[in-house]
């Protein structure tokens, strides 16, 4: 399907043919508690034919959202924990998140923030609330990195872009400015001249961490914006969330890893899926997740590695929790090579 327009509602799901008839009761009842935008490109590669379609999957509600299960919770990664004023996130020492907005191209089904953004979620920071964020910022020297999050900061116009972009630049100790971003998927044509612009005008080093979990969304109009991007000299690295039924299987995340390295972004981050409420059906068990990183050491080059890693709930930060090559065995190491086979280290001749 072609749509011109973002898909924000059950109705116009199924129009589009995205959601049978009968489903609508439960889909509205889904769009009343979390948002809903699916963008004109993410549309147009759903095949409607496919009920198991893994773009669908990220994108259309489905009614299994409506169980929210024990050990979930509304804010599974603790942001609120560590946000000693509205807007950033001070978790790390030398980094900060700055949520300046909390609007996304699109609402992913599985969203980590999922309480927090959209249309019902914690809006845009007041300018009020912008200048506590960078006078928070300017306050702390130890605040190598800022990273813009949100929400989705290049949903913002080049001209708000510009704006918090040279209030960083005159703050010396911020030296990184990194954007998490789905924009370059799921809305190639905002990469444009003007917010390439934006993005550089600080003086600082720029990173782009581009979110997409299946290869499938890496497009040609998607590949050509991240050429765009690393083109003007912005750095670019990757993250996606393992997903059942979106990217579970090592053909699948071998091609995701692919597809990043060859459009210029470096594999980064693998993130074992959050506990964010209604998405029990998207989580496989930490086993499953070890087992299918396991299958991509050997298989996909170095350069296609992502880091698996968990987002500690409560706040605590991530862990990397990949599958181990090494274990002691009484003075010295057993190491496991990409086949499977063990090696004492360091070998006895
Ligand atoms: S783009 Fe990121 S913040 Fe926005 S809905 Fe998707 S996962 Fe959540």
């Amino acid at each position: 399907m072609n749509a011109i327009r973002p898909l924000r509602n059950p109705a116009e799901l199924v129009e589009a043919g995205l959601v049978a008839p009968e489903q609508i009761a439960s889909i509205e009842a889904v769009a009343e508690r979390y948002a809903v935008a699916i963008s004109p490109a993410m549309a147009a590669l759903i095949d409607p034919n496919d009920p198991s379609d893994p773009i669908a999957r990220q994108f259309v509600p489905d009614a299994a959202e409506l169980t929210t299960t024990p050990e979930e919770r509304e804010d599974p990664i603790g942001d609120l924990a560590h946000s000693p004023v509205e807007g950033i996130v001070h978790r790390y020492p030398d980094r900060v998140l700055l949520k300046a907005v909390h609007v996304c191209p699109v609402y992913c089904r599985f969203c980590f923030r999922r309480e927090m953004v959209g249309p019902q979620g914690l809006g845009t920071l007041s300018p009020e609330a912008m200048d506590k964020a960078f006078a928070y910022i300017a306050d702390h020297p130890e605040i190598w990195e800022v990273i813009l999050t949100g929400g989705d900061p290049l949903v913002l116009s080049p001209r708000r872009l510009t704006e918090i972009m040279q209030r960083l630049s005159a703050i010396g100790h911020v030296k990184i400015v990194r954007f998490h971003t789905r924009v370059p998927v799921v809305e190639p044509e905002r990469i444009d001249e003007a917010l390439i612009a934006a993005l550089k005008c600080s003086g600082k080093t720029a990173y782009v961490a581009l979110h997409a979990n299946h290869p499938r969304e890496l497009t040609l109009e998607a590949r050509a914006a991240c050429a765009r991007l690393v083109d003007s000299g912005i750095v670019m690295i990757s993250q996606s969330v393992l997903l059942k039924g979106v990217n579970d299987d090592p053909d699948t995340l071998a091609d995701l890893m692919r597809a990043f390295v060859e459009t210029r972004v470096k594999p980064y981050y693998l993130h074992h899926p959050d506990l964010a409420p209604g998405t029990s059906h998207f989580r496989l068990s930490i086993e499953e997740g070890r087992a299918l990183v396991a299958t991509l050491r050997g298989r996909i080059s170095g350069l296609c590695q992502p880091t698996y890693i968990l987002d500690i709930p409560g706040g605590h930060g991530k862990a990397v929790i990949g599958p181990d090559a090494i274990r002691e065995n009484g003075g010295c190491h057993t190491v496991m090579d990409f086949r499977g086979g063990e090696h004492v280290y360091p070998p006895s001749e």
